[in-house]
Protein backbone atom coordinates (compact mmCIF):
# COMPACT_ATOMS: atom_id res chain seq x y z
CA UNK A 1 0.00 0.00 0.00
CA UNK A 2 1.18 2.97 -1.09
CA UNK A 3 2.07 5.71 2.06
CA UNK A 4 -0.57 8.02 0.53
CA UNK A 5 -3.29 5.51 0.94
CA UNK A 6 -2.72 5.18 4.29
CA UNK A 7 -3.20 8.93 5.04
CA UNK A 8 -6.92 9.32 6.85
CA UNK A 9 -8.36 12.90 6.55
CA UNK A 10 -11.41 13.27 9.20
CA UNK A 11 -13.03 15.82 10.47
CA UNK A 12 -15.08 17.11 13.25
CA UNK A 13 -16.33 20.10 15.54
CA UNK A 14 -13.84 21.97 17.10
CA UNK A 15 -14.75 22.74 20.66
CA UNK A 16 -11.62 23.46 22.14
CA UNK A 17 -8.85 24.92 19.86
CA UNK A 18 -5.14 24.45 19.66
CA UNK A 19 -2.52 22.27 17.68
CA UNK A 20 -1.43 19.25 19.13
CA UNK A 21 -0.15 15.62 17.94
CA UNK A 22 0.53 12.42 19.59
CA UNK A 23 -0.63 8.74 19.21
CA UNK A 24 -4.10 7.88 19.13
CA UNK A 25 -5.43 5.72 21.79
CA UNK A 26 -8.76 4.21 21.73
CA UNK A 27 -10.60 4.26 24.80
CA UNK A 28 -13.92 2.28 24.59
CA UNK A 29 -14.64 1.33 27.93
CA UNK A 30 -15.13 4.61 29.67
CA UNK A 31 -18.70 3.04 31.02
CA UNK A 32 -17.92 -0.28 31.24
CA UNK A 33 -21.04 -1.71 33.28
CA UNK A 34 -19.79 -3.56 36.28
CA UNK A 35 -22.13 -7.14 36.23
CA UNK A 36 -22.61 -7.95 39.84
CA UNK A 37 -26.04 -8.23 40.11
CA UNK A 38 -26.59 -10.59 42.91
CA UNK A 39 -29.94 -11.95 44.78
CA UNK A 40 -30.04 -11.74 48.38
CA UNK A 41 -31.91 -13.97 51.25
CA UNK A 42 -34.31 -11.37 53.94
CA UNK A 43 -31.28 -11.92 56.70
CA UNK A 44 -28.49 -10.00 54.31
CA UNK A 45 -30.67 -6.86 53.95
CA UNK A 46 -29.08 -5.10 56.76
CA UNK A 47 -25.41 -5.64 55.81
CA UNK A 48 -26.23 -4.51 52.22
CA UNK A 49 -27.38 -1.11 53.74
CA UNK A 50 -24.12 -0.98 55.62
CA UNK A 51 -22.65 -1.49 52.52
CA UNK A 52 -24.73 1.01 50.50
CA UNK A 53 -24.62 3.66 53.34
CA UNK A 54 -20.38 3.21 53.44
CA UNK A 55 -20.06 3.43 49.58
CA UNK A 56 -22.25 6.79 49.36
CA UNK A 57 -19.59 8.05 51.91
CA UNK A 58 -16.38 7.23 50.45
CA UNK A 59 -17.81 8.46 47.44
CA UNK A 60 -18.98 11.66 48.92
CA UNK A 61 -15.48 12.20 50.88
CA UNK A 62 -13.85 12.21 46.95
CA UNK A 63 -16.14 13.81 45.55
CA UNK A 64 -15.98 17.14 47.66
CA UNK A 65 -12.16 16.08 47.75
CA UNK A 66 -12.05 16.03 43.79
CA UNK A 67 -14.37 19.11 43.79
CA UNK A 68 -11.59 20.92 46.15
CA UNK A 69 -9.16 19.80 43.98
CA UNK A 70 -10.35 20.66 40.38
CA UNK A 71 -11.43 24.52 41.68
CA UNK A 72 -7.54 24.70 42.44
CA UNK A 73 -6.11 22.99 39.65
CA UNK A 74 -8.72 23.09 36.80
CA UNK A 75 -11.63 25.47 36.95
CA UNK A 76 -14.35 26.71 39.19
CA UNK A 77 -17.53 25.93 36.96
CA UNK A 78 -16.07 22.13 36.49
CA UNK A 79 -15.74 22.02 40.13
CA UNK A 80 -19.36 22.98 40.69
CA UNK A 81 -20.22 20.02 38.67
CA UNK A 82 -18.68 17.40 41.49
CA UNK A 83 -20.69 19.64 44.20
CA UNK A 84 -23.85 19.47 42.39
CA UNK A 85 -23.27 15.22 42.60
CA UNK A 86 -22.58 15.08 45.64
CA UNK A 87 -25.71 17.19 46.48
CA UNK A 88 -27.46 14.29 44.22
CA UNK A 89 -25.84 11.55 46.03
CA UNK A 90 -26.94 12.28 49.08
CA UNK A 91 -30.48 12.99 47.92
CA UNK A 92 -32.99 11.96 50.55
CA UNK A 93 -35.54 10.44 47.99
CA UNK A 94 -32.72 8.58 45.84
CA UNK A 95 -31.19 6.47 48.89
CA UNK A 96 -34.85 5.76 50.07
CA UNK A 97 -35.15 4.70 46.10
CA UNK A 98 -32.08 2.47 46.59
CA UNK A 99 -33.02 1.28 49.79
CA UNK A 100 -36.64 0.05 48.71
CA UNK A 101 -35.12 -1.53 45.88
CA UNK A 102 -33.07 -3.86 48.02
CA UNK A 103 -35.48 -4.82 50.50
CA UNK A 104 -38.68 -4.60 48.14
CA UNK A 105 -36.33 -7.24 45.02
CA UNK A 106 -34.03 -8.98 47.52
CA UNK A 107 -31.17 -7.66 45.32
CA UNK A 108 -27.85 -6.51 45.88
CA UNK A 109 -26.76 -3.15 46.97
CA UNK A 110 -24.77 -2.99 43.41
CA UNK A 111 -27.67 -4.37 41.85
CA UNK A 112 -29.79 -1.70 42.94
CA UNK A 113 -27.79 0.77 41.72
CA UNK A 114 -27.56 -0.10 38.94
CA UNK A 115 -31.42 -0.48 38.12
CA UNK A 116 -32.42 2.57 40.15
CA UNK A 117 -30.01 5.06 38.68
CA UNK A 118 -30.62 3.88 34.87
CA UNK A 119 -34.17 4.41 35.61
CA UNK A 120 -33.30 7.86 37.10
CA UNK A 121 -30.79 8.31 33.63
CA UNK A 122 -34.17 7.12 31.67
CA UNK A 123 -36.54 9.71 33.25
CA UNK A 124 -33.71 12.38 32.12
CA UNK A 125 -33.09 11.37 28.79
CA UNK A 126 -36.92 11.34 27.99
CA UNK A 127 -36.71 14.57 29.18
CA UNK A 128 -37.37 17.48 26.46
CA UNK A 129 -34.22 20.01 27.16
CA UNK A 130 -30.36 19.14 26.52
CA UNK A 131 -30.17 20.65 30.25
CA UNK A 132 -31.76 17.42 31.45
CA UNK A 133 -30.69 14.62 29.13
CA UNK A 134 -26.92 16.31 30.42
CA UNK A 135 -27.63 15.27 33.48
CA UNK A 136 -28.23 11.60 32.43
CA UNK A 137 -24.43 11.94 31.81
CA UNK A 138 -24.34 12.62 35.39
CA UNK A 139 -26.23 9.85 37.15
CA UNK A 140 -24.45 7.90 34.96
CA UNK A 141 -21.38 9.05 35.95
CA UNK A 142 -22.30 8.71 39.84
CA UNK A 143 -23.74 5.53 39.38
CA UNK A 144 -20.32 4.08 38.01
CA UNK A 145 -18.30 5.57 41.00
CA UNK A 146 -20.98 3.41 43.52
CA UNK A 147 -20.35 0.47 41.68
CA UNK A 148 -16.53 0.43 41.65
CA UNK A 149 -16.39 1.49 45.31
CA UNK A 150 -19.19 -1.24 45.74
CA UNK A 151 -16.78 -3.98 43.94
CA UNK A 152 -13.92 -2.49 45.04
CA UNK A 153 -12.09 -0.94 42.46
CA UNK A 154 -10.19 2.37 43.29
CA UNK A 155 -8.38 3.65 40.26
CA UNK A 156 -10.58 5.37 37.35
CA UNK A 157 -10.39 3.65 33.53
CA UNK A 158 -8.32 6.61 32.79
CA UNK A 159 -5.86 6.84 34.98
CA UNK A 160 -3.77 4.47 33.18
CA UNK A 161 -3.75 5.95 29.51
CA UNK A 162 -0.59 6.84 27.70
CA UNK A 163 0.83 10.27 28.42
CA UNK A 164 0.82 12.55 25.79
CA UNK A 165 -1.67 10.47 23.47
CA UNK A 166 -4.51 11.50 21.19
CA UNK A 167 -7.15 10.05 23.35
CA UNK A 168 -10.23 8.88 21.00
CA UNK A 169 -13.31 7.90 22.92
CA UNK A 170 -17.70 8.29 22.67
CA UNK A 171 -18.00 10.75 25.33
CA UNK A 172 -16.28 11.90 28.36
CA UNK A 173 -18.11 11.85 31.73
CA UNK A 174 -17.63 14.85 34.05
CA UNK A 175 -15.00 12.64 36.38
CA UNK A 176 -13.19 11.31 33.64
CA UNK A 177 -11.89 14.87 33.07
CA UNK A 178 -10.11 15.49 35.81
CA UNK A 179 -7.68 12.49 34.89
CA UNK A 180 -6.49 14.52 31.56
CA UNK A 181 -5.44 17.33 33.58
CA UNK A 182 -1.71 18.58 33.95
CA UNK A 183 -1.95 17.90 30.00
CA UNK A 184 -1.51 13.80 30.49
CA UNK A 185 -3.09 13.52 27.15
CA UNK A 186 -1.89 16.14 24.37
CA UNK A 187 -5.74 16.25 22.59
CA UNK A 188 -9.46 14.59 22.74
CA UNK A 189 -11.73 13.42 19.93
CA UNK A 190 -15.01 12.36 20.77
CA UNK A 191 -17.89 10.89 18.96
CA UNK A 192 -20.29 13.07 21.28
CA UNK A 193 -20.21 16.27 23.25
CA UNK A 194 -21.03 19.85 22.34
CA UNK A 195 -19.53 23.20 23.05
CA UNK A 196 -21.98 23.77 26.16
CA UNK A 197 -20.91 20.30 27.17
CA UNK A 198 -18.78 19.53 30.49
CA UNK A 199 -16.11 18.28 28.28
CA UNK A 200 -15.57 21.54 26.84
CA UNK A 201 -15.44 23.96 29.51
CA UNK A 202 -13.02 21.50 31.20
CA UNK A 203 -10.74 21.10 27.63
CA UNK A 204 -10.82 25.01 27.36
CA UNK A 205 -10.06 25.82 30.73
CA UNK A 206 -7.19 23.29 30.34
CA UNK A 207 -6.11 25.04 26.78
CA UNK A 208 -6.36 21.29 25.82
CA UNK A 209 -7.33 21.08 21.82
CA UNK A 210 -10.92 18.87 21.86
CA UNK A 211 -12.38 18.49 18.67
CA UNK A 212 -16.22 16.17 18.86
CA UNK A 213 -18.94 14.94 16.21
CA UNK A 214 -17.00 12.12 14.60
CA UNK A 215 -19.87 9.79 14.72
CA UNK A 216 -18.27 6.53 13.81
CA UNK A 217 -14.74 7.19 15.54
CA UNK A 218 -14.60 4.22 17.51
CA UNK A 219 -14.86 2.35 14.36
CA UNK A 220 -12.71 4.29 11.84
CA UNK A 221 -9.99 5.76 14.17
CA UNK A 222 -6.79 3.86 14.38
CA UNK A 223 -5.16 3.15 17.87
CA UNK A 224 -1.57 3.73 18.09
CA UNK A 225 -1.29 5.44 14.81
CA UNK A 226 -0.10 9.26 14.70
CA UNK A 227 -2.26 11.91 14.35
CA UNK A 228 -1.85 15.56 13.94
CA UNK A 229 -4.98 17.60 15.37
CA UNK A 230 -5.80 21.20 14.38
CA UNK A 231 -8.83 21.74 16.99
CA UNK A 232 -8.73 25.16 15.47
CA UNK A 233 -10.29 23.85 12.38
CA UNK A 234 -11.44 20.44 13.80
CA UNK A 235 -9.18 18.66 10.83
CA UNK A 236 -7.26 15.68 11.91
CA UNK A 237 -4.57 13.81 9.87
CA UNK A 238 -3.91 10.50 10.85
CA UNK A 239 -0.38 8.48 9.94
CA UNK A 240 0.89 12.06 8.24
CA UNK A 241 3.11 11.97 5.37
CA UNK A 242 6.32 13.55 5.92
CA UNK A 243 5.54 17.20 3.87
CA UNK A 244 2.29 17.01 6.19
CA UNK A 245 4.37 16.70 9.39
CA UNK A 246 6.95 19.78 8.48
CA UNK A 247 3.93 21.85 7.55
CA UNK A 248 2.14 21.18 10.67
CA UNK A 249 5.30 21.80 12.42
CA UNK A 250 5.61 24.90 11.11
CA UNK A 251 2.00 26.18 12.25
CA UNK A 252 3.19 25.24 15.94
CA UNK A 253 5.94 26.93 15.80
CA UNK A 254 4.23 30.23 14.54
CA UNK A 255 1.21 29.62 16.58
CA UNK A 256 3.81 29.38 19.58
CA UNK A 257 5.85 32.42 18.79
CA UNK A 258 2.77 34.41 18.43
CA UNK A 259 1.49 33.99 21.72
CA UNK A 260 4.91 34.60 23.20
CA UNK A 261 5.15 37.88 21.51
CA UNK A 262 1.33 38.58 23.10
CA UNK A 263 2.31 37.47 26.59
CA UNK A 264 5.65 40.15 26.66
CA UNK A 265 3.38 42.69 25.89
CA UNK A 266 0.51 41.59 28.16
CA UNK A 267 0.41 44.20 30.84
CA UNK A 268 0.77 47.25 27.84
CA UNK A 269 -2.70 49.25 27.26
CA UNK A 270 -4.65 47.57 24.13
CA UNK A 271 -4.89 50.70 21.80
CA UNK A 272 -5.91 50.27 18.30
CA UNK A 273 -4.02 51.61 14.99
CA UNK A 274 -6.28 54.91 15.49
CA UNK A 275 -5.55 55.34 18.60
CA UNK A 276 -8.72 54.72 20.51
CA UNK A 277 -7.65 53.00 23.97
CA UNK A 278 -9.35 49.84 24.55
CA UNK A 279 -10.27 47.83 28.08
CA UNK A 280 -9.65 44.31 28.27
CA UNK A 281 -11.35 42.37 31.30
CA UNK A 282 -11.64 38.99 32.68
CA UNK A 283 -14.36 36.97 33.31
CA UNK A 284 -13.94 35.14 36.93
CA UNK A 285 -15.98 32.78 39.17
CA UNK A 286 -13.01 32.53 41.84
CA UNK A 287 -10.06 34.03 43.20
CA UNK A 288 -8.16 31.86 41.67
CA UNK A 289 -9.51 33.07 38.59
CA UNK A 290 -9.00 36.57 39.48
CA UNK A 291 -5.38 35.91 39.93
CA UNK A 292 -4.79 34.10 36.43
CA UNK A 293 -6.25 37.14 35.00
CA UNK A 294 -4.15 39.71 36.55
CA UNK A 295 -0.80 37.72 35.31
CA UNK A 296 -2.10 37.84 31.92
CA UNK A 297 -2.44 41.90 31.83
CA UNK A 298 -5.98 42.00 32.88
CA UNK A 299 -7.46 45.74 33.30
CA UNK A 300 -9.99 44.80 35.71
CA UNK A 301 -12.88 42.01 35.88
CA UNK A 302 -15.53 42.41 33.27
CA UNK A 303 -17.62 39.57 34.23
CA UNK A 304 -17.73 38.40 37.63
CA UNK A 305 -20.13 35.12 37.43
CA UNK A 306 -21.68 34.98 41.18
CA UNK A 307 -23.24 31.68 40.87
CA UNK A 308 -20.59 29.91 41.90
CA UNK A 309 -21.46 31.37 45.98
CA UNK A 310 -24.49 30.05 45.34
CA UNK A 311 -24.46 26.58 43.83
CA UNK A 312 -23.98 23.59 46.33
CA UNK A 313 -25.40 25.56 48.84
CA UNK A 314 -28.43 23.90 50.68
CA UNK A 315 -29.24 27.34 52.14
CA UNK A 316 -28.00 30.91 49.84
CA UNK A 317 -25.34 32.90 51.41
CA UNK A 318 -26.42 36.13 53.70
CA UNK A 319 -25.29 39.55 52.85
CA UNK A 320 -21.72 39.14 54.96
CA UNK A 321 -21.08 35.46 53.49
CA UNK A 322 -21.42 36.93 50.22
CA UNK A 323 -19.04 39.94 50.93
CA UNK A 324 -16.32 37.78 52.63
CA UNK A 325 -16.66 35.69 49.61
CA UNK A 326 -16.62 38.16 47.19
CA UNK A 327 -14.13 40.26 48.94
CA UNK A 328 -11.53 36.81 48.68
CA UNK A 329 -12.42 36.67 45.11
CA UNK A 330 -11.64 40.52 44.19
CA UNK A 331 -8.39 40.92 45.96
CA UNK A 332 -6.55 40.55 43.23
CA UNK A 333 -8.29 42.82 41.44
CA UNK A 334 -8.65 46.00 44.00
CA UNK A 335 -8.04 49.40 42.07
CA UNK A 336 -9.81 48.02 38.77
CA UNK A 337 -13.32 48.22 37.80
CA UNK A 338 -15.38 45.12 38.63
CA UNK A 339 -18.85 44.11 36.86
CA UNK A 340 -20.71 42.19 39.09
CA UNK A 341 -23.50 40.01 37.45
CA UNK A 342 -26.20 39.03 39.81
CA UNK A 343 -27.22 35.23 40.27
CA UNK A 344 -28.13 34.16 36.61
CA UNK A 345 -29.39 30.97 38.14
CA UNK A 346 -31.97 28.81 36.48
CA UNK A 347 -32.07 26.99 33.11
CA UNK A 348 -29.23 24.31 33.39
CA UNK A 349 -27.89 26.28 37.12
CA UNK A 350 -30.84 24.71 39.48
CA UNK A 351 -30.53 25.87 42.98
CA UNK A 352 -31.44 23.14 46.02
CA UNK A 353 -32.42 25.89 48.13
CA UNK A 354 -35.53 26.82 45.73
CA UNK A 355 -37.11 23.33 45.08
CA UNK A 356 -37.63 21.96 41.77
CA UNK A 357 -38.45 24.14 39.17
CA UNK A 358 -40.19 22.45 36.36
CA UNK A 359 -40.25 23.59 33.30
CA UNK A 360 -40.50 22.03 29.61
CA UNK A 361 -38.20 24.34 28.35
CA UNK A 362 -36.01 25.83 30.91
CA UNK A 363 -34.11 28.65 28.55
CA UNK A 364 -37.20 29.74 27.82
CA UNK A 365 -38.08 29.84 31.32
CA UNK A 366 -37.33 31.61 35.03
CA UNK A 367 -33.73 32.28 34.82
CA UNK A 368 -31.61 35.43 35.44
CA UNK A 369 -33.40 38.70 36.47
CA UNK A 370 -36.79 36.71 35.89
CA UNK A 371 -35.54 34.27 39.15
CA UNK A 372 -34.81 37.18 41.27
CA UNK A 373 -37.61 39.53 40.47
CA UNK A 374 -39.35 35.68 41.79
CA UNK A 375 -37.16 35.88 44.69
CA UNK A 376 -36.52 39.26 45.61
CA UNK A 377 -34.47 38.77 48.85
CA UNK A 378 -32.31 36.90 46.85
CA UNK A 379 -31.94 40.63 44.87
CA UNK A 380 -31.55 42.49 48.22
CA UNK A 381 -28.80 40.39 49.34
CA UNK A 382 -26.81 40.83 46.53
CA UNK A 383 -27.34 44.43 46.18
CA UNK A 384 -26.65 44.85 49.56
CA UNK A 385 -22.93 42.95 49.19
CA UNK A 386 -22.51 45.07 46.21
CA UNK A 387 -22.93 48.20 48.04
CA UNK A 388 -20.46 46.96 51.06
CA UNK A 389 -18.18 45.94 48.79
CA UNK A 390 -18.25 50.02 47.13
CA UNK A 391 -16.78 51.59 49.54
CA UNK A 392 -13.50 49.33 48.93
CA UNK A 393 -13.29 48.19 44.91
CA UNK A 394 -14.22 49.85 41.71
CA UNK A 395 -17.83 47.35 41.41
CA UNK A 396 -20.28 47.96 38.88
CA UNK A 397 -23.50 45.94 38.59
CA UNK A 398 -24.78 43.77 35.67
CA UNK A 399 -28.40 42.76 35.22
CA UNK A 400 -28.62 38.81 33.31
CA UNK A 401 -31.06 37.44 31.12
CA UNK A 402 -32.92 41.47 30.62
CA UNK A 403 -35.92 41.05 27.97
CA UNK A 404 -38.24 44.04 29.43
CA UNK A 405 -37.23 47.52 30.46
CA UNK A 406 -39.19 46.95 33.55
CA UNK A 407 -36.45 44.00 34.24
CA UNK A 408 -33.96 46.97 34.67
CA UNK A 409 -35.97 49.54 36.52
CA UNK A 410 -37.22 47.08 39.24
CA UNK A 411 -33.10 46.72 40.36
CA UNK A 412 -32.53 50.44 39.67
CA UNK A 413 -35.26 51.17 42.08
CA UNK A 414 -33.98 48.26 44.41
CA UNK A 415 -30.80 50.17 44.57
CA UNK A 416 -31.78 53.72 45.11
CA UNK A 417 -34.21 52.39 47.97
CA UNK A 418 -30.88 50.78 49.90
CA UNK A 419 -28.92 53.42 49.17
CA UNK A 420 -30.97 56.13 50.36
CA UNK A 421 -31.30 54.16 53.24
CA UNK A 422 -27.73 53.28 53.64
CA UNK A 423 -26.77 56.96 52.90
CA UNK A 424 -24.85 56.14 49.79
CA UNK A 425 -25.18 59.21 47.86
CA UNK A 426 -23.80 57.75 45.18
CA UNK A 427 -25.01 54.21 43.60
CA UNK A 428 -22.85 51.94 41.68
CA UNK A 429 -23.33 51.94 37.64
CA UNK A 430 -26.13 49.61 36.36
CA UNK A 431 -25.81 47.73 33.25
CA UNK A 432 -28.01 45.48 31.55
CA UNK A 433 -26.61 41.96 29.80
CA UNK A 434 -27.73 42.10 26.26
CA UNK A 435 -28.77 38.50 26.17
CA UNK A 436 -31.88 38.75 23.99
CA UNK A 437 -33.60 40.01 20.84
CA UNK A 438 -35.99 41.78 22.54
CA UNK A 439 -33.61 43.99 24.78
CA UNK A 440 -30.92 44.34 22.00
CA UNK A 441 -33.91 45.87 19.68
CA UNK A 442 -35.56 48.01 22.76
CA UNK A 443 -32.00 49.60 24.00
CA UNK A 444 -33.66 52.56 23.88
CA UNK A 445 -35.98 52.16 26.42
CA UNK A 446 -33.16 49.88 28.39
CA UNK A 447 -30.53 52.82 28.60
CA UNK A 448 -33.18 54.73 30.77
CA UNK A 449 -32.38 52.77 33.51
CA UNK A 450 -29.07 51.28 32.33
CA UNK A 451 -25.77 53.24 32.23
CA UNK A 452 -24.29 50.53 29.92
CA UNK A 453 -25.04 47.02 28.22
CA UNK A 454 -23.10 44.57 28.29
CA UNK A 455 -23.71 41.71 25.29
CA UNK A 456 -23.43 38.51 26.10
CA UNK A 457 -23.16 36.60 22.91
CA UNK A 458 -23.51 32.77 24.23
CA UNK A 459 -27.08 33.19 24.94
CA UNK A 460 -27.71 35.85 22.96
CA UNK A 461 -26.96 33.48 19.33
CA UNK A 462 -29.70 30.84 21.43
CA UNK A 463 -32.19 32.86 20.87
CA UNK A 464 -31.32 34.72 17.63
CA UNK A 465 -31.15 31.37 15.81
CA UNK A 466 -33.81 29.59 18.59
CA UNK A 467 -30.84 26.68 19.15
CA UNK A 468 -30.11 25.27 22.54
CA UNK A 469 -25.98 26.36 23.25
CA UNK A 470 -25.96 23.09 24.89
CA UNK A 471 -27.18 20.76 21.76
CA UNK A 472 -24.59 19.38 19.84
CA UNK A 473 -27.94 17.98 17.84
CA UNK A 474 -28.28 21.86 16.76
CA UNK A 475 -24.84 23.29 16.75
CA UNK A 476 -25.03 23.34 13.15
CA UNK A 477 -27.93 26.19 13.88
CA UNK A 478 -25.76 27.82 16.92
CA UNK A 479 -23.48 30.59 15.41
CA UNK A 480 -22.49 32.72 17.10
CA UNK A 481 -20.15 34.68 14.74
CA UNK A 482 -23.00 34.63 11.89
CA UNK A 483 -23.56 38.25 10.00
CA UNK A 484 -26.94 38.57 11.87
CA UNK A 485 -25.42 39.06 15.55
CA UNK A 486 -22.82 41.67 14.13
CA UNK A 487 -26.28 43.30 12.30
CA UNK A 488 -28.03 43.03 15.77
CA UNK A 489 -25.02 44.79 17.92
CA UNK A 490 -24.30 47.61 15.05
CA UNK A 491 -28.01 48.04 15.60
CA UNK A 492 -27.93 48.22 19.07
CA UNK A 493 -25.18 50.56 18.23
CA UNK A 494 -26.80 52.80 16.45
CA UNK A 495 -29.42 53.22 18.24
CA UNK A 496 -27.76 54.39 21.60
CA UNK A 497 -24.68 55.67 20.09
CA UNK A 498 -23.35 57.44 23.39
CA UNK A 499 -23.79 54.53 25.66
CA UNK A 500 -20.33 52.26 26.47
CA UNK A 501 -20.58 49.38 24.75
CA UNK A 502 -18.96 46.06 26.35
CA UNK A 503 -19.17 42.27 25.11
CA UNK A 504 -18.35 39.20 27.78
CA UNK A 505 -19.39 36.43 25.45
CA UNK A 506 -17.12 33.81 24.30
CA UNK A 507 -17.17 35.79 21.15
CA UNK A 508 -14.96 38.61 22.57
CA UNK A 509 -12.31 35.86 23.05
CA UNK A 510 -12.05 35.10 19.25
CA UNK A 511 -9.25 37.28 17.86
CA UNK A 512 -10.52 36.97 13.54
CA UNK A 513 -13.86 38.79 15.12
CA UNK A 514 -12.14 41.58 17.00
CA UNK A 515 -11.72 43.89 14.19
CA UNK A 516 -15.40 43.73 13.40
CA UNK A 517 -16.46 44.19 17.01
CA UNK A 518 -14.67 47.52 17.34
CA UNK A 519 -16.62 48.55 13.99
CA UNK A 520 -19.55 47.97 15.92
CA UNK A 521 -18.81 49.87 18.87
CA UNK A 522 -17.73 47.27 21.68
CA UNK A 523 -15.20 49.47 23.42
CA UNK A 524 -14.69 46.43 26.15
CA UNK A 525 -14.26 43.03 25.99
CA UNK A 526 -14.33 40.70 28.51
CA UNK A 527 -12.70 36.97 28.12
CA UNK A 528 -11.17 33.88 29.59
CA UNK A 529 -8.22 34.10 31.84
CA UNK A 530 -5.56 32.62 29.11
CA UNK A 531 -6.94 34.80 26.16
CA UNK A 532 -6.38 38.09 27.55
CA UNK A 533 -2.52 38.23 26.07
CA UNK A 534 -3.87 37.35 22.25
CA UNK A 535 -6.61 39.68 22.38
CA UNK A 536 -4.60 42.61 23.25
CA UNK A 537 -2.34 42.31 20.40
CA UNK A 538 -5.03 41.57 18.54
CA UNK A 539 -6.86 44.40 19.21
CA UNK A 540 -3.58 46.26 19.04
CA UNK A 541 -3.44 45.90 14.99
CA UNK A 542 -6.96 46.84 14.38
CA UNK A 543 -8.64 49.72 13.50
CA UNK A 544 -12.02 51.30 15.08
CA UNK A 545 -13.22 52.70 12.71
CA UNK A 546 -14.81 51.53 9.50
CA UNK A 547 -12.05 50.95 6.12
CA UNK A 548 -13.29 53.92 4.83
CA UNK A 549 -13.39 56.57 7.63
CA UNK A 550 -9.65 55.92 8.34
CA UNK A 551 -7.63 58.73 7.51
CA UNK A 552 -3.76 56.96 7.11
C1 LIG B 1 -23.36 35.01 27.67
O1 LIG B 1 -24.49 34.54 27.63
O2 LIG B 1 -22.72 35.37 26.64
C2 LIG B 1 -22.67 35.19 28.96
C3 LIG B 1 -21.52 35.83 29.06
O3 LIG B 1 -23.25 34.63 30.07
P1 LIG B 1 -23.20 33.05 30.44
O4 LIG B 1 -22.29 32.38 29.46
O5 LIG B 1 -22.73 33.01 31.84
O6 LIG B 1 -24.64 32.67 30.26
MG1 LIG C 1 -25.65 34.41 29.48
Amino acid sequence: MSEKALTLVIQGTPISPGLAQGIIHVHRSLLGPIDVAVAIEQDNVKEEFTRLDTATARISEDLFALATRVEKEIDSRLAEVFGAHQLMLNDASLREELRNEIVGNLVNASSAVKTVFLRWENRFLLMESQIARDKGDDMRDISRRLRHALAGITTHPLEKIPDGCVLATSRLLPSDTVFLAGRSVSAVLLEYGSTGSHAALFAREMGLPCISGFHDLMTTVPDGALALVEADTGIVTIRPREKQKVIFRKKVDDKEHEYQLARAHATSPAVTRDAVTISVLANVGCSDDTEKAMLNGAEGVGLYRLEQAYLGRVIPPDTDELVAEMHHTLEAVRGCPVYVRLLDIGSDKSLPFTGFLAETNPSLGRRGIRFLREYPELLKTQLRAVLELAGEFDVRILVPMVTLPDDVSVVREQLIQLCSRLRISSPPKLGAMIETPAAALAAQEIVKYADFLSFGTNDLTQFVFAADRENAAVERYYRDSADVIFRLLRLTHDDVPEVPLSLCGELAGRPEHISRLLECGIRTFSVAAPLIPVIKETIRNSWCSAPANRTH
